[in-house]
């Protein structure tokens, strides 16, 4: 079955980046210490955020991340709050290297799904982005998870430097026996779009042209999809006559930041227009111009953030981009497999 999912207005999704700190140095980090801080956060603070998102009374998933979520040894301890406190869902977004033995001190009943983020289908691609040793470093993880009973999903974040290798995917992911697949979009965002770029030297990873993307991408879903294997990807482009929603408007994501910023856009996290920020353990709204204030503004391109910050988003292909509008950066299309369509709901 394909379909695009439309915002849920029933669930909340907290995506809780507990700390900045990683071991690698990805071409794509969205991660900015500048804007999201450099702490990584107590036990007793990431208990305290996460119960103020209200878990018990919506649907709530929370996702853990970084930086790299496992190098936080306090990481067991917030799966178990997040638990305790009603989460429905909880995913651990990881680069493969699984610190501090975190598949020995966590359970697959207490973590619903491990999340790998992969970006080539063999070492040289993916290692050119994600630095030398990733690839292999990833698989073992993956293995290890599933050898050790956890649901597993990959996420592959597409760009000019790795939209290539994508058709290898499908071979890739059934011989490892990922769960579920997620395709990104790379997001113009974090320390290496700026001028400060912290990234070793080499090739800057760059956005895809629309025509490019939706040769490749939607075909390698269905494929893999064929495998039996879940896939997700964004919308990216809007279709003549689909309507155009704003996430911020009508759906619950919070992008929870250590400093205590919380954003309801991501693409807005490069500057300091959270709408929301935690203050004295209490999560409140910032005052003055804030991304809030900017999701009320149609305009004929679709998003208005995506106009706003990354222009040469729109730019970098003038001619196509006049017959695409944007969609929300959070809309997404998805495939579910037959036979995952008559299994029961996990919990
Ligand atoms: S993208 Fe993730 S794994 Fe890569 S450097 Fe950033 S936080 Fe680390
Ligand atoms: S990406 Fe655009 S449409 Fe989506 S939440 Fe942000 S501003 Fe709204």
């Amino acid at each position: 079955m394909h379909r695009t999912v439309a915002f849920s207005r029933k669930a909340v999704n907290v995506f809780f980046h507990i700390l900045t700190s990683c071991n690698l140095k990805c071409r794509h980090c969205y991660i900015n210490p500048e804007q999201h801080g450099k702490n990584a956060l107590d036990g007793k603070t990431i208990e305290a955020w996460l119960a103020a998102f209200d878990p018990r009374h919506k649907k709530a998933n929370v996702i853990f991340l970084g930086g790299e979520p496992t190098l936080h040894p306090g990481l067991p301890d917030a799966i178990r709050a997040a638990r305790r406190l009603g989460y429905h869902s909880i995913t651990i977004d990881t680069n493969g290297y699984l610190f501090n033995g975190i598949l020995e001190k966590v359970t697959p009943g207490q973590v619903d799904v491990i999340s790998f983020s992969l970006d080539g289908a063999t070492a040289s691609t993916n290692d050119r982005i994600r630095g030398k040793g990733s690839f292999k470093a990833c698989l073992d993880g993956i293995a290890r998870a599933r050898k050790a009973g956890f649901s597993t999903s990959l996420i592959y974040t597409v760009s000019d430097l790795n939209l290539g290798e994508l058709p290898r995917m499908p071979d890739l992911l059934e011989k490892i026996g990922i769960d579920h697949f997620f395709i990104q979009v790379i997001g113009l965002r974090g320390p290496w779009a700026g001028k400060d770029r912290h990234v070793p030297a080499g090739p800057v990873p760059r956005q895809v042209p629309a025509r490019r993307w939706l040769e490749v991408v939607p075909p390698v879903a269905r494929q893999v999809a064929a495998r039996g294997i879940m896939v997700t990807y964004p919308k990216v482009y809007l279709e003549p006559g689909e309507p155009f929603e704003c996430a911020g408007l009508v759906a619950e994501n919070y992008f929870v930041f250590p400093n205590g910023r919380v954003y309801r856009c991501p693409l807005c996290e490069d500057y300091p227009l959270h709408s929301l920020e935690f203050v004295a353990g209490k999560l409140v709204e910032t005052s003055g111009i804030n991304e809030a204030r900017l999701f009320n503004l149609a305009i004929a391109e679709g998003c208005v953030m995506n106009k706003l910050i990354q222009p040469q988003n729109l730019a970098a292909s003038e001619q196509e981009h006049r017959r695409y509008r944007i969609a929300c950066c959070m809309l997404k299309e998805e495939i579910i497999p037959d036979y995952a369509l008559q299994m029961p709901e996990k919990k």
